[in-house]
């Protein structure tokens, strides 16, 4: 089922998302709309929060992209295209290593994208939608993409990591994407949204 997608504004994109303990079928089925969803909006990839669920998943695929990336599992070169699409429950990143500044979007904040600079690789540790471990080492776009779906989870949004002078120059636009969203919020979520904070600094 293609899910509506929350936009920038809206007070979920700031919350955290809840570990999950077990992967119930309501899970696999929130996996799988989120995947359809990602599809349907040509994306590479998407949070729980951007679809209105506070969980600690992702979904993924690198596939359709240009861009490379690059994966190893216990330290041998993966097959990338075997690993997509991907879906990551509970991910943690870590040992960042290397910086890259790289292009990117983000579908909760539509015809907007900045240069943002991450970690150039990353080492996942996850569950997958077996409940089983999953761990590599990854570069490159699967690896940008991880980083920016990880902060969703978080509650950070690309906004967040964007230089001054970039959120500077969007500064119009995104204004007006926040107000455009929080008009179509219900009165109760519109109080909330007031009282959280305007940006979070990672
Ligand atoms: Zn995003």
């Amino acid at each position: 089922m293609i899910l509506p997608v929350v936009k920038y504004g809206h007070p979920m994109l700031r919350q955290r998302g809840k570990r999950i303990e077990a992967v119930t079928p309501e899970i696999r089925e929130l996996a799988d709309s989120m995947l359809e969803t990602m599809r349907a909006s040509a994306g590479v990839g998407l949070a729980a929060q951007q679809v209105g669920h506070l969980v600690l998943l992702m979904v993924l695929d690198v596939r359709e992209s240009e861009r490379p990336s690059t994966m190893q599992v216990n330290g041998t070169e993966a097959d990338i295209a075997a690993h997509m699409p991907m879906v990551l429950l509970n991910p943690v990143l870590t040992e960042p290593a290397g910086k890259e500044v790289g292009f990117e979007g983000c579908l909760s904040f539509p015809a907007i994208s900045a240069d943002i600079c991450r970690a150039e690789s990353i080492t996942v540790s996850a569950m997958d939608l077996d409940g089983q471990p999953l761990n590599f080492r990854c570069g490159g776009l699967l690896a940008r993409v991880i980083q920016h779906e990880n902060d969703h989870l978080h509650g950070v949004l690309f906004v967040d990591r964007m230089d001054s002078a970039t959120k500077v120059s969007l500064g119009g636009v995104l204004k007006r994407l926040q107000k455009e969203t929080q008009a179509d919020l219900p009165p109760a979520r519109k109080r909330g949204a007031r009282s959280l904070p305007a940006s979070r600094h990672a």
